[in-house]
């Protein structure tokens, strides 16, 4: 598989040193395992919830009993589990705009959104953003040690402010990634302050990663896509909203229209997937941070330094390596690329990606296009020259891949195979 016996020897010393971090990754993916075991038997999935709706979908049994379990297993009154959430971006914009008001504020406690909420919120002027519809945005920086600033926080609630976005994930930036217990601790603080303010998770690339999730700890929303770990790698689109029933009840109204909201929506034939893609999502999510750790631990032991580092604790499935150079994050990604199940035979270029300030270069060979739970890395071509890696739908796989990138490294004298550390 055109891996050298050098680079294949140093990762297997890597993973030597790795059984501890497996099993207490193995051991969070048996408890939810059974967490999404228990919530389809309380639910009572047959074998006419695989089946699907055309039309209007009245009645969807399989569709309305989707998002009782999925309600379950994010803690909250309700859930809209849709095909017709397009992805990520639109599930958290639905979570918005159906949940504020003209003269309403968003706050956002921990700093920068995701880049794509900027259009948005407006932060960044596009048609339809929520500032065109008069909801003003303010946000709190985070302290230099990327922990919540509590002062800043508590001075940018005002009596607008209406809703808390909280992202859960580091996104593409090198903050750190919060657990679920700060994010329970921040949600308290700001309840404290203003009871009536609901907070919002971003909980895209966090779901399954610990034992519990943020609507555990009092997150009145928890959004996320079905093309990253909730899909479990099957789900070939979707995003989902779980939380109050009145907020979820108003994302349906904007999803579809006032007055239908959740009654239709066809699921067409996509349940079965949904399903079986949820029941495997705990072990997929496993098979990622396997995959993340050590790909921490074979970079770290290079010099390169790494986001989350080798020995922390993990809150989502992101892995940042910065490589320092152009030749270096290109090298990475046509690695990744090589070990892919579809498309290994292309090498990706960087590119001039709309809404990026830098090219980007993208590896990604997956079986549902631009799928993140699926092995996938990209990087803006500037400064650092860090590279974000995520996904793999088996450890196996993860390891091919993290394998094959340092391989390409080596291949281009990015790194000399003959100095590994052993
Ligand atoms: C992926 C992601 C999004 C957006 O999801 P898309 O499906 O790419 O639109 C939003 N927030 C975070 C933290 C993400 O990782």
């Amino acid at each position: 598989m055109g891996i050298d016996r050098e680079i294949y020897a140093y990762g297997e010393a890597v993973l030597n040193k790795l059984a501890g971090r497996f099993q207490q990754i193995d051991e969070i993916a048996e408890y939810n395992q059974l967490k999404v075991v228990k919530a389809m038997q309380e639910c009572q999935i047959s074998e006419a919830c695989l089946l699907g709706t055309t039309g209007y979908g009245y009645n969807d049994l399989g569709r309305d009993t989707l998002e009782k379990v999925y309600a379950k297993i994010f803690d909250a009154e309700d859930a809209l589990v849709r095909p017709q959430i397009t992805c990520g971006t639109h599930a958290l914009a639905l979570a918005l705009m159906s949940n504020l008001r003209p003269g309403d504020e968003l706050f956002s406690p921990v700093g920068k959104p995701y880049d794509t909420l900027e259009e948005v919120i407006g932060i960044r002027p596009s048609k339809g953003s929520l500032a065109e519809y008069g909801i003003g945005y303010r946000q709190a920086e985070l302290r230099p040690d990327g922990s919540f600033d509590y002062d800043a926080i508590r001075a940018s609630i005002g009596p607008r402010t209406r809703m808390a976005a909280i992202q859960r994930s580091k996104g593409y930036q090198t903050r750190p990634t919060f657990s679920v217990k700060q994010i329970g601790e921040l949600i308290a603080f700001i309840k404290d302050i203003r009871p009536d303010i609901l907070c919002m998770v971003d909980n895209c690339y966090g779901e399954f990663v610990e034992t519990v999730e943020p609507g555990d700890v009092g997150a009145d929303m928890v959004v996320g896509s079905l093309i990253k770990n909730p899909g479990g790698g099957l789900a070939p689109i979707g995003g989902y909203i779980a939380g109050k029933k009145e907020c979820v009840e108003n994302a349906a109204y904007r999803l579809t229209s006032p007055g239908l909201g959740k009654e239709v929506g066809a699921s067409l034939g996509i349940l079965k997937d949904f399903y079986q893609g949820l029941f495997l999502a705990p072990t997929v999510t496993a098979s990622a941070l396997k995959g993340a750790v050590f790909a921490a631990n074979l970079y770290e032991g290079l010099g390169f330094p790494v986001i989350p580092d080798g020995s922390e604790s993990r809150h989502d499935i992101i892995q940042a390596v910065t490589l320092g150079s152009p030749e270096g994050v290109i090298a990475f990604c046509r690695g990744i690329q090589a070990a892919a199940p579809v498309d290994s035979h292309v090498s990706p270029e960087p590119w001039d990606m709309p809404g990026y300030d830098a090219r980007v270069i993208m590896a990604a060979g997956a079986f549902v296009s631009g799928s993140s739970i699926e092995l996938s890395a990209d990087a803006p071509i500037k400064p650092p020259y860090a590279v974000y890696f995520q996904g793999g739908l088996t450890w196996q796989h993860a390891k091919f891949g993290i394998l094959k990138s340092l391989q390409s490294l080596a291949d281009r004298g990015v790194v000399d195979k003959n100095s590994l550390p052993l």
